[in-house]
């Protein structure tokens, strides 16, 4: 009889983990340690030098980081994963890992607004040049390619205009150019979609929001792909020159398929140094266990929200790809078949004034900036999170002066529409 192979709440719960072997605790530990003592000599030197796998210390690698990976790996269709400080540290070292100064990249305009300032600003002092293209149009994407392209990195859902992007598209136009496409795949997780499955190579989260899920812990996590040639162009010498840290390794030709995992966390984090707290690793973890019960629940109150929002006299439009006359309902079917997320915009007949009357007058859903907490969220992006852009860029990334944002939570759906109601009227 074939193997079965395990659904995703399983997974969930399952992956990555077992009792402790020091002492049967049936939950992983939180190793709240710095570091760990090696067996001789020689175990040190292999450790050092990459020839065998093991702890060394927790910049590097932790216990309780390590069983977030394997879940987070598992879950996602990855060979290997590094997790991280937060999802801006993930960025930052999946980029550093296949940059140079001097290169660019392809990253859609409609991203969150603290990577398009991360992208824009502070990658520009790295020699790190970003090329901004449509999400909504792969062909704009295939257009600002050039022969210093590195990379594309799209957002599956994008935050905060409801747009899910075409994955298997823009996944083509990346192979055909053979560079990797990057996914953040945070507001979709991969309870709605698996980008590596569609073509991706890499995907990121930050763990912050819908996969830690309680608001606690900030978290980030590299997943490879495991499905890209980093050595066929010679134009990814962190992965296939000889590194001069490990006496003349390459990466890729000596770890193959989670070769770019390793890089990031032996070379980025190693010399960066943004490793997450085991306590954070811990708190994730627990979240993750029930990712596929929360995601349903936050995917079919979104739903339910966005119908009443329709309906509502005080509302201009709603933006939210679960709705079967949503601009993007066929590509959130095809790609996020379970559901269209939780997080969406819409705008009040009274602009900008009438956003900002009802963020403020919300008494279930809490006022702040973040998403992907099993409560449910308001903001206004355009005078928050989006703040730094301007006008232009507002425009393109959909969150213009009168867009409301909302991350749908677990609660009632009928407490969430009645405090909704009550904000709006
Ligand atoms: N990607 C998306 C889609 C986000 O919404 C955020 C934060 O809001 C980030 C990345 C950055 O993650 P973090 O806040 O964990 O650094």
């Amino acid at each position: 009889m074939a193997e079965r192979k395990p659904g995703f709440d399983t997974l969930a719960l399952h992956a990555g983990a077992s009792p402790d072997p020091a002492t049967g605790a049936r939950i992983t530990p939180i190793y709240q340690t710095t570091a760990y003592v090696f067996d001789d000599v020689k175990h040190a030197a292999d450790l050092f030098a990459l020839r065998a796998f093991g702890n060394i210390y927790t910049r590097i690698m932790n216990p309780t980081q390590a069983v977030l990976e394997s879940k987070v790996a598992a879950l996602e269709g990855g060979s290997a994963a590094l997790a991280v400080a937060s999802g801006h540290a993930a960025q930052m070292l999946a980029f550093h890992t296949m940059m140079q100064p001097g290169d660019e990249f392809v990253a859609a305009r409609q991203l969150y607004g603290g990577s398009i300032n991360q992208f824009a600003q502070s990658f520009k002092s790295f020699g790190w040049h970003v090329v901004w293209a449509d999400a909504t149009d792969p062909a704009s994407i295939e257009k600002a390619l050039s022969p210093k392209t590195k990379a594309i990195f799209i957002e599956s859902i994008a935050n905060p205009g409801g747009i899910i992007t075409d994955i298997g598209a823009v996944a083509k136009i990346a192979r055909a150019a053979g560079v990797p496409l990057i996914v953040d795949n945070t507001l979709a997780t991969p309870y709605l979609c698996k980008p590596i499955e569609h073509g991706a190579n890499i995907v990121l989260h930050s763990l912050t929001k819908f996969m830690g899920g309680h608001g606690n812990s900030m978290g980030g996590v590299i997943v490879d792909g495991g499905n890209f040639d980093w050595s066929a162009s010679g134009r990814y010498p962190l992965l296939s020159e000889p590194n001069g840290s490990y006496h003349g390794l390459k990466l890729h030709e000596t770890f193959g398929n989670i070769a770019f995992a390793i890089a990031a966390r032996v070379l980025g984090l190693r010399d960066l140094g943004p490793a997450i707290a085991p306590m954070n690793a811990f708190l994730i973890l627990t979240g993750m266990e029930t990712l596929g019960l929360r995601m349903q629940r936050h995917c079919d109150n979104a739903l339910k929200v966005a119908q009443w929002l329709k309906t509502n006299p005080n509302v201009a439009w709603v933006s939210y790809a679960g709705l079967p006359d949503d601009k993007y309902h066929a590509l959130a079917k095809k790609y996020c078949p379970k559901g269209a997320g939780s997080v969406f915009t819409f705008g009040l007949k009274g602009g900008y004034d009438a956003g900002v009357k009802a963020v403020s007058s919300v008494k279930l859903f809490s006022h702040l900036a973040n998403l992907g907490d099993a409560r449910s969220l308001i903001i206004h992006p355009a005078s928050t999170t989006h703040s730094q852009l301007s006008p232009e860029q507002l425009k393109l990334a959909g969150a213009t002066p009168d867009v409301v944002r909302l991350s749908i939570g677990i609660e009632d759906v009928g407490d969430i529409i009645a405090d909704l109601e009550q904000a709006i009227s």
